[in-house]
């Protein structure tokens, strides 16, 4: 049986990300990921903000490691060329209670490290954003927006340059605990031995987990999905920022974002859906988006929402639910000598890839 030091499962973003820490560090690294591509899963089908860390909850790893990645994300956009902007994000109020909500929600940035933001009335919110319409808003200044696809591109070629290697089209079918040792089996049947082990595969992590021989299943949480549907907005994009309303139970409520080309998409929306690859937008749903987009912009004209692409939300709770942290297994959890399971890696993750590399590198 062939032997590596460590295997990542999982070429997304943070398996990408993961599996660089550990080639830095002079590790022998292999990244098998089931699909022809890197990047195909959850990491293409977001909403690419590098976000600033505002509304998790303090001390949870949400909180720190998307403060931590952000800024390491902005370096290391910077140091590679990988594009990016600054661009800014406006949280706005449509009502006095919303308003009333902006404070706590500047209030909590604070506690977490995120102390630039600004509120505005609504003419200053509007001097920066002349189609807003808005009660007051935040203005978070270091939100952005990055080419996922580029940074996932770079953060390969640096495991590769480190003497990493990425096998494609290599499902993993299941994972054995022995001595000293993790033995993993492909689907077609070739076996391997590592010494480390980390699980990055996204909505299928918790279903590769129960897969593992030797792993207590207790900590293995449920699966739930929680489908994020865009609509892209056809003509010119009427805002600089980004302009989010106040947030929502289970997503940050349907925003407007941008991509570096200037296209504006609204979204995700929430829908709880039973299966991981339910990926079709049903262009019935886009009727719900003109009203909450009209509350912020009512120049929205009629007709200009086309069904984009959905991305799935990887939950660990279930709807009824409150928000769950980021679930980080290492040995001090399950016991397990070399393994990491990452469950429930939701947004922020696509900021917080750097922050969680670093955090899962120090655990093995
Ligand atoms: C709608 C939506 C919007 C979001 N917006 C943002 C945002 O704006 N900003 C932000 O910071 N975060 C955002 N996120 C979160 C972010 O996209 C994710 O946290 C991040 O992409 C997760 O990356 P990952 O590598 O863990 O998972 P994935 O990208 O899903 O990668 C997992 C990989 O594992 C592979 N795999 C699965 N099973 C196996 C197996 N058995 N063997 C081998 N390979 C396997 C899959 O093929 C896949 O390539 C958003 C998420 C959603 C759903």
């Amino acid at each position: 049986m062939d032997q590596v030091d460590a295997v990542v499962i999982g070429a997304g973003v943070v398996g990408l990300a993961v599996a660089r820490a550990l080639a830095l560090q002079g590790r022998e690294v292999l990244v098998l990921e089931a699909a022809d591509a890197i990047g195909t899963g959850t990491s293409s089908r977001n909403s690419e903000v590098i976000h600033a860390g505002i509304y998790y909850a303090p001390g949870s790893l949400k909180a720190s490691l998307c403060v931590q990645g952000k800024q390491l994300l902005y370096a290391y956009c910077a140091e590679r060329g990988i594009a990016h902007q600054r661009c800014g994000k406006l949280i706005v109020a449509t009502d006095a209670e919303q308003l009333a909500q902006l404070e706590k929600i500047r209030l909590q940035a604070a506690a977490n490290g995120v102390d630039d933001l600004q509120l505005l009335d609504r003419a200053a919110a509007r001097a920066l954003e002349p189609q807003l319409e808005c009660t007051g808003a935040l203005l978070s200044p270091s939100t952005g927006i990055v080419d996922s696809h580029a940074l996932m591109l770079a953060l390969l070629g640096d495991l590769e340059n480190a003497g990493g290697l990425l096998a494609l089209n290599s499902p993993l079918a299941q994972m054995q605990i022995a001595q000293d040792a993790i033995i993993l089996e492909a689907e077609d049947g070739t076996r391997l031995q590592a010494r480390t082990v980390v699980n990055a595969a996204g909505l299928q992590a918790q279903a590769l987990a129960r897969r593992c021989a030797g792993l207590d299943p207790r900590h293995v949480p449920p699966s739930y999905y929680a489908k994020g549907n865009y609509f892209t907005l056809a003509g010119r994009a009427p805002f600089q920022h980004l302009i989010y309303p106040a947030p929502q139970a289970a997503g940050l409520g349907v925003h407007l974002t941008l991509d570096l080309g200037g296209q504006a998409k609204f979204g995700p929306d929430v829908q709880w859906v039973d299966s991981p690859d339910d990926l079709v937008v049903d262009p019935a749903r886009g009727k719900a988006f003109y009203a909450e987009v009209r509350k912020y912009w009512p120049g929205l004209p009629d007709g200009a929402l086309l069904p984009g692409y959905a991305g799935i939300r990887p939950k660990i709770q279930a709807p009824h639910e409150a928000a769950k942290d980021f679930l980080v297994q290492g040995p001090a959890v399950h016991g397990v000598p070399g393994l990491v399971n990452l469950f429930g890696i939701e947004s922020p993750g696509l900021t917080s890839c750097l922050a969680i590399a670093e955090h899962v590198a120090r655990l093995v």
